[in-house]
């Protein structure tokens, strides 16, 4: 319970405290991001264009698999019944009655004391229930375009069913194959190929309106003139967009003029989302705020959280906005936290938190009770993830995030946390 001070008791520490308590927490603004956003509707693609996609709906076997009785093995189908007397000292001769290569069809229904040549994958003929592998034969001569024997000698008996892969062995028709939700792996192709699922349910690609902002950003390729930096954010939310499975509307860079930021957001049209960054802090040349308020509605929190306090929300003619702070680090950060689960929400994900993990801490850590993501180093010892903190962990400080694979997550109200605390961690290279 908290008591309200009287305007006479504020000294400026309490002041501080007091505008700290408007800091928005992480949870919350999440929530209330995530709540604009739903899962994006379903299209179907061709299958080889469908790996890294989430699919969108779950997927049944429409047929047994295999969808025919075959042979394992290059070898003779024959009855196992003819052959259990077969041994190295009695050899059983058996009529060759038909070749069956992979892909055509048998045209004899085998009866006792015949055999077919048959390949790997070929169709089982009627009437036979093993096959013999060529080895265990005395026709083990397999170079292409080898003639029929007239007669085969089996020199091993074989079990009923051997080297047979049966109809619907691996699969039966109904099964189901792969859940929706699923990000499409190379394996999961194969399986929809194997059932000759040629277009593919998948959630559209989010698309995603990216604008950076300042009149210091140059574009690499351009030599730096004095006061000038190279746009970085464009290139690290770009990567962490497509990585994240998104189509990206590129708006460029916008100078800080009004005019400027306007005519990059009219190329926003049929985005699901805009993000930019920087240009929403408080400095005399932010002028995206105003425009995003002019032409729909924002919010502006500071969030209690470091680094990325300053985040904008809201939209631009109907389209929501994300603004995240500017500095590199910061932006990194904001993505991590606050699009990131957007994204997989209009991907169909209903658990954000899977890359969550968690650490021990290698060191004690100091934190300054905002709700800290920091730059970490994770490493197996004794069975378990310790973590290190990658140095300097200033908001414009991108080269201890490069060395980092993790951001630990220390929570709001921490100041200190002791060596091997453990901790909740974000893994960033899964
Ligand atoms: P601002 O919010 O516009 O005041 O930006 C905050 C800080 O982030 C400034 O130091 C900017 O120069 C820096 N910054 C903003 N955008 C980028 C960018 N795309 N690449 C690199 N640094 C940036
Ligand atoms: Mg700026």
């Amino acid at each position: 319970m908290f008591l309200k001070p009287r305007e006479t008791d504020l000294d400026i520490k309490s002041l501080a405290n007091r505008k700290n308590m408007t800091l928005l927490p992480v949870k919350d603004a999440l929530e209330r991001i995530l709540d604009v956003f739903k899962t994006l509707p379903a299209i179907h693609i061709p299958l080889d264009k469908s790996v890294g996609r989430i699919l969108a709906e779950d997927i049944n076997a429409k047929t047994d698999l295999p969808i025919f009785d075959n042979s394992s093995m290059d070898g003779f189908a024959l009855l196992a019944s003819d052959v259990t007397q077969a041994g190295s000292a009695t050899l059983v001769t058996l009529e060759v009655v038909d070749d069956i290569p992979a892909g055509k069809m048998p045209t004899k229904h085998l009866r006792s004391g015949e055999a077919a040549r048959i390949m790997t994958g070929a169709p089982l003929p009627p009437g036979a229930d093993a096959v013999v592998p060529v080895e265990e034969t005395d026709f083990n001569d397999r170079a292409p375009g080898t003639a029929l024997p007239e007669k085969v000698k089996i020199y091993k008996a074989a079990k009923l069913g051997a080297n047979i892969r049966k109809r619907g062995d691996d699969i039966r028709e109904g099964a189901s194959i792969l859940p929706r939700g699923q990000r499409l792996r190379a394996q999961d192709l194969g399986m929809l190929a194997m059932l000759g699922v040629a277009q593919v349910p998948v959630i559209r690609k989010p698309r995603v309106a990216l604008l950076s902002s300042g009149d210091e950003l140059t574009p690499i390729g351009e030599s730096l003139s004095a006061g000038k930096i190279y746009d970085v954010n464009s290139y690290t939310l770009r990567a962490l967009l497509e990585s994240a499975g998104c189509e990206i509307i590129p708006l460029g860079v916008a100078s800080d003029t009004p005019e400027s930021v306007r005519l990059a957001l009219e190329k926003a049209k049929g985005a699901d989302l805009i993000l930019s960054s920087a240009g929403v802090s408080m400095g005399s040349f932010d002028f995206i705020k105003a425009i995003i308020e002019e032409e729909g509605n924002l919010n502006f929190w500071r969030i209690n959280m470091r680094p990325g306090k300053p985040l904008t929300f809201g939209e631009y003619q109907n389209i929501p906005f994300i603004g995240l702070a500017g500095n590199p680090v910061s932006a990194f950060v904001g993505f991590i936290v606050f699009v990131l689960p957007v994204i997989e929400k209009m991907l169909g994900s209903t658990d954000p938190t899977q890359n969550h993990v968690r650490v021990r801490l290698a060191e004690p850590l100091q934190s300054d009770g905002r709700e800290s993501y920091l730059r970490a180093h994770t490493y197996r010892k004794n069975g378990h993830l310790y973590a290190k903190l990658t140095g300097h962990q200033g908001s414009g400080n991108l080269f201890s995030m490069v060395q980092a694979n993790a951001l630990l997550i220390i929570p709001a109200g921490v100041k200190s946390l002791p060596a091997e605390t453990e901790i909740k961690a974000w893994l960033l290279d899964s």
